[in-house]
């Protein structure tokens, strides 16, 4: 069986992907370290993905698909796509790829957070650089504030998590990312999880393994 996670930047879905992937024998593939690799191994797509980052360009879907392609050969079952496909085009070259290894998005799974409690999630978040567990300064507090209970190191606020940079990346997901819940929503294997701002990562954890 292969998932799709949708969800905002801070709705859970990478803990959740960590849980599946820990208890439930699923693979995560990583665009991020499958692009590193080609571009170490010097292949074509490597290569060519190389070159628009280093002019600091967006790189295009038919290289990154390419690259996701590619390792699909090899691996397409019991795999969670998460951060792929971030766009509807993308996601209609994953479905022609996934058709073509006789292989399948089985289950979608939108984790649907209202935008002011991510807001808060996101802007309230520290982690460790160390160990790179991550804290909220509300809901998850250390034992000493600003020190990881794990390791004594002082907790840092990702740059990425300040208040001005989460709008931008909400925004960048509404116009982007929003559209595949309305693709997938009426599909069969589509799976609504409603979190309040009361749920928790486990909740989220059971009421995924019950729809599984
Ligand atoms: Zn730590």
């Amino acid at each position: 069986m292969n998932i799709m996670l949708l969800g905002a930047p801070g709705s859970g879905k990478g803990t959740l992907a960590e849980k599946l992937i820990k208890n439930q024998g699923f693979n995560q593939m990583s665009t991020g370290d499958l692009m590193r690799k080609e571009i170490n191994d010097k292949t074509p797509l490597g290569i060519e993905c190389a070159r628009y980052m280093n002019e600091g360009r967006l790189v295009p879907d038919e290289v990154t698909m390419g690259i996701v392609k590619n390792f699909l050969q090899d691996n397409h079952n019991q795999l969670i796509f998460d951060g792929i496909p971030r766009t509807l085009n993308q996601a209609k070259i994953l479905e022609e790829n996934l058709i073509e290894l006789n292989a399948k998005i089985d289950k979608v799974i939108y984790i649907d957070v209202p935008s002011e409690i991510l807001l808060n999630r996101i802007s309230g978040r520290l982690v460790c650089p160390k160990c790179k567990v991550s804290y909220h300064i509300i809901s998850r507090k250390p034992k000493l504030e600003g020190i990881c209970d794990n390791d004594g190191t002082e907790l840092v606020r990702r740059p990425d998590d300040a208040p001005e940079k989460v709008k931008v990346r909400l925004e960048a997901y509404a116009n982007e990312t929003a559209p595949l819940v309305d693709y997938y929503k009426n599909k069969p294997g589509f799976i609504h999880i409603v979190d309040n701002a009361n749920t928790t990562a486990e909740e989220v954890y059971a009421e995924v393994l019950g729809a599984l």
